[in-house]
């Protein structure tokens, strides 16, 4: 029976009745990428790359980005790899970054905010990520993004970088989606990029206009929120006009009990931490799509999230 449940565990994942669901692995190391191959992981949903600038007195050279990216690659063993661009302020502050303190640093110069006002980094980490990364594997994804001319900027400096290191292979470009904003224009946004990735932990904190780090207002953070969940529909509803997908890496994706929901609102790829993997992927396999499209459709018209979670304990 172990080594069923560890055969099954490095399948490809669908439904009950055969949608395919892509369950990958959110990584911040080499080591995350080992442990996420083993768990059955079919490759990286979400690549952290502050961790790299955290906890140092001056950014990583280009090559030193360029040779973690490359070990990633080489451990993931062609599985796709999404590498999020420099994810910078916000809860993860880097002081040598960040020159003047902000009041407010949620809603300041994070994200791809720092990236498109310090186009020297976000172009080194490109160069880094497009010689270190190769062929179809190589997938960058923006954080933070709520206005399409943030795509459209991060494009130039992709192309320059592209030039610089003479790469001649498409590589897909994605977007996270953490406003409200995104969610809202995503149709517009899926027409400029390859996927969309909805990053909950943030969508939620904007959403609902609670800290995700403040514990005074930790039970209003709450992704089930029925609000949340309809900018989750509509991003979907969005790219779908394009033909894109929507993968779901923020905390959310790493629940279980939540994957036929988030299947049901039509999300097709997952991306959890590493230990999770094998648990995500059963739980998909035990549902219908049918049955999980019932379940967002309920899960749609509840009036709160405690609504939401008593729908999902029903189901369990
Ligand atoms: C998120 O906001 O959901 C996300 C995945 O990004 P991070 O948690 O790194 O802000
Ligand atoms: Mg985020």
């Amino acid at each position: 029976a172990r080594t069923g449940a560890l055969r099954a565990a490095q399948q490809p994942c669908t439904t009950a009745d055969g949608t395919r669901i892509e369950v990958f692995a959110n990584l911040g190391s080499v080591d995350d990428a080992a442990a996420a191959v083993r768990a059955g992981a079919e490759g990286c949903g979400l690549l952290r790359t502050e961790f790299l600038f955290l906890d140092r007195a001056e950014a990583p050279t280009e090559a030193e980005q360029q040779a973690l990216y490359a070990a990633i690659a080489t451990t993931l063993d062609e599985r796709p790899l999404i590498i999020r661009t420099l994810d910078i302020g916000g809860d993860k502050p880097v002081p040598y970054l960040h020159s003047r303190p902000e009041e407010n640093p949620a809603l300041g110069q994070r994200g791809v905010r720092l990236s498109l006002a310090r186009p020297d980094l976000l172009e080194t980490q490109l160069r880094a990520i497009l010689a270190g990364v190769p062929g179809a594997q190589c997938r960058i994804m923006l954080p933070m993004i709520a206005d399409i001319g943030e795509v459209e900027g991060v494009r130039a400096s992709l192309n320059r970088a592209t030039l610089a290191i003479g790469r001649t292979d498409p590589v897909q470009l994605g977007i996270m989606v953490e406003t409200p904003a995104a969610a809202m224009i995503a149709d517009h946004l899926a027409a400029k990029v390859d996927f969309l990735s909805i990053g909950t932990n943030d969508l939620t904190q904007y959403t609902l206009a609670a800290d995700r780090g403040n514990a005074g207002v930790a039970a209003m953070v709450d992704a089930l929120h029925p609000a949340v969940l309809r900018l989750i529909a509509r991003t979907v509803e969005g790219a779908g006009r394009h033909g894109r997908w929507v993968g779901v890496c923020g905390s959310l994706g790493s629940d279980p009990r939540v994957a036929p929901l988030l299947v049901g609102l039509g999300i097709t790829e997952l991306s959890a931490v590493p230990a999770i993997v094998p648990e995500v992927k059963a739980a998909i396999r035990a549902v219908t799509i049918a049955a999980a499209r019932a379940l967002a459709a309920r899960a749609l018209a509840a009036t709160s999230a405690a609504e939401v979670r008593a729908l999902l304990e029903e189901q369990a």
